[in-house]
C-alpha cells in the first residue's frame, strides 16, 4: 500500500517492523469541549486508515490518548489552559469536565462509525511515567530546568524541524498573536516538559515531582503513553496536520532524544475541515458538532460519507449545501442498494474479487477514499447479479463504514408514509426563502420540518421529502 508520509514528504510503500503487526497511534482529544466536526474529520479518516489495515490482512494495535491535562490554548507553553477553561465555563472540576467530554466524544465516534482503540489512556494516569522519562531527559542533558520548570533543549538535536508544513515565524515571539517570550527558555524552540510555576495559580491538578508540585506539558503525554503500550517503535503515527508542529515535531524529538534511535518511520496527517469563514474552532461559540447536525436532520452517516467523498491530503471546505449534495448522493446509493436487496443467490466468487479488486487499487493508492467510491457505483453498474454486488459492497462497508447495507435494509422495510400537509406547506416556504436567497430562514424551515420528523433534499429533480 502506498501511503503518503509527512517525515520524507513523498508516498511510501507503508512496512511495519514486525509483519503482519502494525502498531499504530492516534493524538487522541483534549477533552475541554464538545468535539467539532473538523477535529471527527481527522478522526474518520484514521478510522478508514485502521479498517484498511486490518482489511488488508494486519493485526493492528491502536493507541490513543485522552489529553485531560496540560494542553494549553496556544498548543505551545503560553495561553490559557484549555481543560481549566473548560471547567471555569462549567463551573465543574477539571476531572468532572474531562469524563464528561471523553465520553461525548466515543458517544460521537459511535455514531460515526469510528472504532474504538485497543488502547485508551488519559495523561491523567500516567503522571508517573512522564516524570520517569523526563527525569531520564534531564540526566542525558536533554533537558534542563529554570525558573522551577523543566524545557527540552532542542538545541541538543541534530535536526529538531522534521516536517516541512511549519512556518518559522510562528515561533517569532509577537509574531503571532498568544505567543508570549519565555525568558526562562535557552532557545525559542525549547518546549516544557513539566511546569510547577505557571500563570495558573489556580490549576487544579498537580501532582508532587523531583521538580516541585506541577503538572506536565502536553507533549510529553504522546511519547510516554506510546512507548508504555507500544514499546521502544511505533510503525505508524496519526494525527490532523495542525499537530506536525508543534506537537509531533516535539514528541518526536523527546522519544528520540529518551530512546537513542529512530522512533515512527511513518506519519499520517490529515488536511483540516474548514468553513467558510476560515478556521474552525471551538471557542467561537456555537460550533458544529454531530448532535448540531443531527439537530438539523442530518444523519452522521452523511456526515461520513461527505469526508469520503474527498481525499484526506486535500483541504475539505465545509458548507451546509455541500452536505445537502452529499446527503442526496447518500440517500440514492442507499435506494440503489436497497432495490438489490431480497436474493437468495450466492455470490459470484471470481467477479467478486474482481470488483474488490478496483476497491484495494483505489485504498492502495494513498487512501483514496473518494476513488473508492466511485467503484461502489460501478459495482452497481457492473455485469454481476445482485448477491455479487451486494457481497461486494458489504465487504467494501467492512472499511468505509458508510451502514450501507443497514440503510438499505431499513429504506426496504419501511413503509412509504404519507407527507402531512403541514410538512408540505413549509417545504413550499423553504422553496420561496431559497429562491430569495433568504438562507438564514431556509434553515429556519428545514429545522421545523426536521422537528416534524421529515427530512428535505435539493436534487436536480426538484425537492424530495423523506421520512427520517
Ligand atoms: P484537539 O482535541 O484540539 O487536541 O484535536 C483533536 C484532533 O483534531 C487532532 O488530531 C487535531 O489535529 C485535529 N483537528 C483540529 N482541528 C481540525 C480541523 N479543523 N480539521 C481537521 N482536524 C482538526
Ligand atoms: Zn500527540
Amino acid at each position: 500500500m502506498l501511503l503518503y508520509n509527512s517525515l520524507t514528504r513523498k508516498k511510501d510503500e507503508f512496512r511495519t517492523a514486525e509483519p503482519g503487526r502494525v502498531k499504530m497511534y492516534t493524538c487522541g482529544p483534549t477533552v475541554y469541549h464538545y468535539a467539532h466536526i473538523g477535529n471527527l474529520r481527522t478522526y474518520i479518516m484514521e478510522d478508514v486508515l485502521d479498517r484498511y489495515l486490518r482489511f488488508s490482512g494486519y493485526d493492528v494495535l491502536r493507541i490513543m490518548n485522552i489529553t485531560d491535562v496540560g494542553h494549553l490554548t496556544s498548543d505551545g507553553d503560553t495561553g490559557d489552559d484549555k481543560m481549566l477553561k473548560g471547567a471555569k465555563r462549567e463551573h465543574k472540576t477539571v476531572m468532572e469536565i474531562a469524563q464528561f467530554y471523553t465520553d461525548a466524544f466515543f458517544s460521537d465516534c459511535e455514531k460515526l462509525h469510528i472504532r474504538r482503540p485497543e488502547v485508551v489512556q488519559p495523561a491523567t494516569g500516567c503522571i508517573d511515567d512522564f516524570i520517569r522519562v523526563i527525569s531520564a531527559l534531564i540526566e542525558k542533558g536533554y533537558a534542563y530546568l529554570a525558573g522551577g520548570n523543566v524545557y527540552f533543549d532542542t538545541s541538543k538535536l541534530e535536526k529538531y524541524y522534521v516536517f516541512q508544513d511549519f512556518r518559522e515565524e510562528d515561533l517569532e515571539v509577537g509574531v503571532r498573536e498568544g505567543v508570549e517570550a519565555d525568558e526562562n527558555k535557552r532557545n525559542k524552540a525549547d518546549f516544557v516538559l513539566w511546569f510547577t510555576k505557571s500563570k495558573f495559580e489556580d490549576q487544579e491538578l498537580k501532582w508532587e515531582s523531583p521538580w516541585g508540585l506541577g503538572y506536565p506539558g502536553w507533549h510529553i503525554e504522546c511519547s510516554c503513553i506510546s512507548m508504555k503500550y507500544a514499546g521502544e517503535t511505533l510503525d505508524l503515527h496519526c494525527g490532523g496536520i495542525d499537530n506536525a508542529f508543534p506537537h509531533h515535531t516535539n514528541e518526536i524529538a523527546q522519544s528520540e532524544a529518551y530512546l537513542g534511535h529512530p522512533w515512527c518511520p511513518h506519519w499520517f496527517h490529515v488536511l483540516h475541515l474548514n468553513d467558510e469563514s476560515g478556521k474552525m474552532s471551538k471557542s467561537k461559540g456555537e460550533f458544529l458538532t454531530v448532535s448540531l447536525l443531527e439537530q438539523k436532520g442530518y444523519s452522521p452517516m452523511v456526515y461520513r460519507f461527505f469526508c469520503l467523498q474527498s481525499h484526506y491530503r486535500k483541504l475539505l471546505v465545509f458548507n451546509w449545501e455541500n452536505l445537502d449534495n452529499a446527503a442526496q448522493a447518500y440517500q440514492k446509493l442507499v435506494q440503489r442498494i436497497a432495490a438489490l436487496l431480497g436474493t437468495d443467490a450466492a455470490p459470484d466468487g471470481e467477479k467478486k474479487e474482481a470488483l474488490l479488486g478496483a476497491f484495494r487499487a483505489a485504498m492502495d493508492n494513498d487512501l483514496n477514499t473518494a476513488q473508492a467510491i466511485t467503484v461502489l457505483y460501478d459495482v452497481l453498474k457492473a455485469d454481476a447479479d445482485a448477491a455479487t454486488k451486494l457481497a461486494v459492497i458489504a465487504e467494501t462497508d467492512k472499511v468505509l463504514a458508510l451502514g450501507l447495507i443497514e440503510a438499505a435494509q431499513a429504506a426496504a422495510e419501511a413503509p412509504a408514509e404519507e407527507i402531512p400537509a403541514e410538512v408540505l406547506a413549509l417545504v413550499e416556504q423553504r422553496k420561496e426563502a431559497r429562491k430569495a436567497k433568504d438562507f438564514a430562514k431556509a434553515d429556519a424551515l428545514r429545522e421545523e420540518i426536521a422537528a416534524l420528523g421529515w427530512e428535505i433534499r435539493e436534487t436536480r429533480q426538484g425537492t424530495e421529502i423523506t421520512k427520517k
